[in-house]
């Protein structure tokens, strides 16, 4: 195995290891008065800092926010960079569902275009699922494997372990190893490498996962529910739809909870599309559960009745279910009960997707969204008047606080220099043959979305920029990250 620059040492349980390698966070605002050179200082009209648009200096030094100052702060020879007013400075986001594929599937995704991908759609840090590689990402030696697949990463990239009837029993040799946590289904994967756990298997995990502090984070429907299986169901999406129907969401995240509940694990459902789903986790975490939810923007944008015939790009599972569920789920996204919109950015090539010349049943399930997330959710909040300022969390600080990472998501000094610079109300029309997806294949292709990034920061330095004639630099400042662990209070 080559060994890499970028790959961190297999991690101590006992150590603290941060995002930050060895530099510790900066708390205060240190003025910029170092030799011309050392820093940059950004001056936006438009940036976000605690939860606000406003005007800003932004002091960047080595991989960090050294400060966030006045934007009339006088220059004193450090270099700067002026932002004009048809942008706004963003915190990078943090996706913390991305299958890349990568190593084993690499004709569906690999890192190579998922991070450029990323980085083009303003994404700083990914976490990357352990399924659809091969091997999947289920004992230390896979994560191994994709540690060395990454290489150097043009952004950062953290791992999610598999918990499958396999690894059970064996979950610490992933933890100690640094994932951010384990995956389980608790219905068919979609590939046969990683089995769905059953009703005793998730009980056990949920116990072991309580012992070790380790986060669940699961695929929840109830396989006895659902009545498609891998047999034909036509062209239309409504017959698809129907074979997933939210009761099998709802009873399956009724057994998360009452795991969480039995084991005081935490627990975290992935991907939610169905309101009464949402409506259980509220109620759970009210008493005193500790469990999570996300959701994808297209289970915000997207409405079945729009949905064309064999076009299985939009099939993923669960469904997009639109109308109330929509509704509610944008309810959730404002009030925090969802706390993160992720990509579940899930390729695969034209032929998967082609398998029965168009059935929803017989396709391959997964929406491919990786770089098109923050601006497909934007268009659809700005549809609904919720504000950037409301939307932004849910793709920074929400996925980053799930998954456990540290130092990112927002603009403030001692966090790492990831930013963006988004232009708001630029639309662009999405034409799936020009992403830095590996596959021309996306749900939103031929959309017309709010929201362009230009330019993507990572650590101080600028890997993405749309004023440049390759708007990829070069520059591959990202890292492959753990989480910190935590010493529980006494
Ligand atoms: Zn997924």
């Amino acid at each position: 195995m080559p060994l890499l620059p970028a790959s961190p040492p297999p991690v101590p349980h006992s150590g603290a290891v941060s995002t930050s390698a060895d530099s510790a966070p900066t708390a205060s605002t240190e003025p910029a008065s170092t030799a011309p050179g050392a820093g940059l200082l950004i001056r936006a009209s438009r940036a976000l800092v605690d939860g606000r648009i406003g005007p800003a200096a932004i002091l960047v030094r080595g991989d960090r926010i050294a400060g966030v100052l006045p934007v009339d702060t006088p220059g004193d020879g450090t270099a700067e960079h002026v932002v004009g007013p048809d942008l706004v400075v963003l915190p990078g986001l943090v996706d913390s569902h991305v299958h890349v594929n990568d190593p084993g599937r690499t004709d569906w995704e690999g890192f190579p275009t998922a991070l450029r991908a990323a980085a083009a759609g303003g994404v700083t840090t990914i976490v990357d699922m352990p399924l659809n590689s091969i091997p999947p990402t289920t004992t230390p030696e896979a994560l191994e494997l994709k540690r060395a697949a990454v290489g150097v990463p043009l952004i950062d990239v953290g791992f999610w372990g598999g918990a499958i009837p396999s690894s059970l029993g064996k979950l610490d040799a992933l933890r100690d190893n640094g994932v951010f946590g384990v995956k389980s289904f608790l219905s068919p994967s979609g590939v046969d490498e990683f089995p769905a756990l059953d009703p005793d298997q998730f009980a056990a995990m949920m116990t072991e996962c309580a012992r070790l502090d380790l986060l669940a984070i699961v695929h929840a429907e109830d396989p006895e529910l659902l009545t498609g299986g891998d047999r034909p169901l036509g062209h239309h999406y409504r017959p698809f739809l129907n074979s997933r129907p939210p009761v099998a969401e709802t009873s399956a995240v009724a057994r998360v909870i009452a795991e969480a509940r039995r084991t005081g694990a935490r627990a975290h459902v992935l991907h939610v599309s169905s309101g009464d789903a949402v409506d259980m986790i509220r109620a759970a975490r009210a008493d005193g559960v500790r469990i999570t939810a996300e959701t994808c923007p297209h289970y915000l944008f997207f409405d079945p009745a729009d949905i064309p015939d064999s076009a299985t790009v939009f099939k993923c599972c669960p469904p997009i279910r639109g109308g109330d569920d929509r509704d509610h789920l944008w309810e959730a996204v404002v009030s925090g009960d969802i706390m993160a919109i992720v990509s579940d950015h899930s390729p695969s090539t034209r032929e998967l997707k082609d398998r029965g010349d168009g059935d929803f049943g017989l396709a391959w399930g997964g929406i491919a969204s990786l770089q098109l997330a923050f601006s497909a959710s934007w268009t659809a909040a700005r549809g609904r008047g919720i504000s950037l300022e409301t939307l932004l969390p849910r793709h920074t600080t929400g996925p980053a606080d799930l998954a456990g990472v540290v130092d990112v998501g927002e603009i403030r000094a001692g966090a790492l220099a990831n930013l963006i610079e988004f232009a708001p109300d630029e639309v662009h029309r999405v034409d799936a043959a020009r992403l830095e997806h590996r596959n021309p294949l996306t749900a939103y292709n031929g959309e017309d979305l709010y929201g362009v990034v230009h330019r993507t920061m990572v650590r101080g330095e600028v890997v993405y920029d749309t004023a440049g004639a390759d708007p990829f630099t070069g520059a591959h400042p990202g890292r492959l990250i753990t989480p910190v662990v935590r010493t529980p209070a006494a």
